[in-house]
């Protein structure tokens, strides 16, 4: 039983694996025995109904808008059929989407299906630098559109007004909850959004300008079946009324055995700690040329150097560049697209071969790369542990019948020491 409940208070929907980690800790934190499941389960896994919380952890930022569209509602699906009551869309809290979108697209489906008037998107994550004022978005001191998301190969953000991403991206007509109303005395926000719902507005983003922000948000949205964002609004809602203590996150099985971390990412966070990894750690780089021309003999190549190096307290780094003109150089030659998927799948595939060699612990950087390697390695579901960074959990699963940890980052998330300090949370 949930709580005394017998269904999830929560349920998750999560547009990339490294969100559905993120959210998934959250909600541990918060007190909710969460459980995560790698995309829609045919049928519900053990524990899912007894959770307090369950995340649908999808691959659909990318994805074509009517991909992710069918990939978000059979999650909602699967999620209302557990009876969770109330739903929650995570996506990036730098609000990473393509021009067309998945955020606006997505949400507008969700609130039709759910039959629901209104939601709030609340991307902020005020632990990690990401806040919103007056509807632009910030990544610490800099509008998100001068930030280094400008240059993700993905889904470069270029402008830092939510509400003109978001009216770009949907046929609805987008609001604000501003910060003025947010410091209002208590109530002042409930009423901002009730008029604007009764204005026929559906999408109302949510300034947030400090961690002091989420409590009046969460109060004043408790009305609402749907909320969106990023996972900072998690952290501060409710523990679920009558539920038992909580799964402890450190109840993890640790599995001992050679690590490897797998940098997939390029964001500015993830160069960083791919540049300090390389000086203490035995790395190697995929290159783009090699892929290209024989990614079959590159992947096997790069798997028989990594072998030799496999230590069981120094982990191996494969990574796919150094800087941002290797990136360039490769979309130049072979389109974002293209590039992205060779070093997708030649990640993937070298995870599986890790794994195969004896490797137990993984660090996997960037969310669209985690997607790719939680996807090879056919894993159905992550329990949730200890914190490597903030909004990085250290997780556990089974692959081939042996448990395996697995650490998914977003792509800027984590200081630059962590490829060489995050198994320390294991200890
Ligand atoms: P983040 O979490 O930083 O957004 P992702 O893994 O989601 O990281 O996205 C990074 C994308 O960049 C992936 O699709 C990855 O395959 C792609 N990529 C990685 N290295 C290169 C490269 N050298 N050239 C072009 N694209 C690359």
């Amino acid at each position: 039983m949930s709580g005394h409940r017998g269904h999830p208070v929560w349920g998750c929907i999560a547009d990339d694996f490294t969100g559905g980690t993120d959210i998934a800790a959250a909600l541990v934190a918060s007190g909710f025995r969460t459980t995560l499941t790698v995309g829609v389960p045919e049928r519900p896994l053990p524990h899912e109904h007894d959770a307090d919380a369950v995340v649908v952890a999808l691959k659909s930022r990318t994805a074509p808008r009517q991909e992710a569209v069918t990939a978000s509602l059979a999650a909602l699906y699967h999620l209302t059929a557990l009876g969770c009551e109330r739903l929650w869309f995570k996506y990036c809290s730098t609000f990473d989407s393509t021009a067309q979108g998945n955020i606006g697209p997505v949400t507008e489906a969700l609130l039709d299906a759910l039959g629901e008037q209104c939601t709030v998107l609340c991307p902020a994550y005020p632990d990690n630098g990401r806040t919103v004022y007056q509807g632009h978005l910030f990544v610490g001191d800099t509008l998100l559109s001068e930030s280094a998301m400008r240059h993700h190969p993905l889904t470069p953000m270029t402008d830092s007004d939510l509400r003109r991403i978001l009216a770009a991206q949907s046929t609805q007509p987008v609001g604000l909850l501003p910060h003025a109303v947010l410091r209002a005395p208590e109530g002042a926000a409930r009423a901002h959004l009730d008029r604007l719902t009764a204005q026929g507005i559906r999408m109302v983003i949510a300034d947030t300008t400090g961690n002091e922000d989420l409590p009046v948000i969460e109060r004043a949205t408790r009305h609402l079946r749907l909320l969106t964002g990023g996972s900072g609004l998690a952290h501060v809602l409710p523990p679920p009324r009558a539920a038992g203590p909580c799964a402890p996150a450190d109840r993890i099985e640790i599995a001992p055995g050679p690590a490897a971390v797998l940098a997939g990412s390029v964001s500015a966070a993830t160069l960083d700690q791919t540049a300090h990894a390389r000086r203490h750690l035995p790395h190697r780089k995929l290159r783009l040329r090699d892929l290209h021309e024989d990614p079959a003999a590159t992947v096997a190549e790069t798997l028989a150097w990594a072998r030799d190096h496999l230590d069981p307290t120094v982990p191996v780094l494969l990574h796919s560049a150094d800087d941002r003109a290797d990136v360039e150089q490769a979309q130049k030659a072979l389109g974002a697209t293209e590039a992205a998927a060779l070093v997708e799948r030649a990640l993937a595939q070298c995870a599986r071969g890790l794994l195969d060699a004896g490797v137990r612990r993984l660090v996997v950087a960037g969310g669209e790369t985690s997607g790719a390697v939680v996807s090879a390695l056919g894993l159905r579901s992550l329990r949730i542990g200890p914190a490597a960074a903030p909004g990085v959990p250290w997780t556990s699963a089974t692959y081939a019948g042996r448990t395996v940890n697995l650490a998914l980052k977003s792509g800027n998330f984590g200081a630059p020491d962590f490829f060489t300090t995050a198994q320390e949370a294991l200890k």
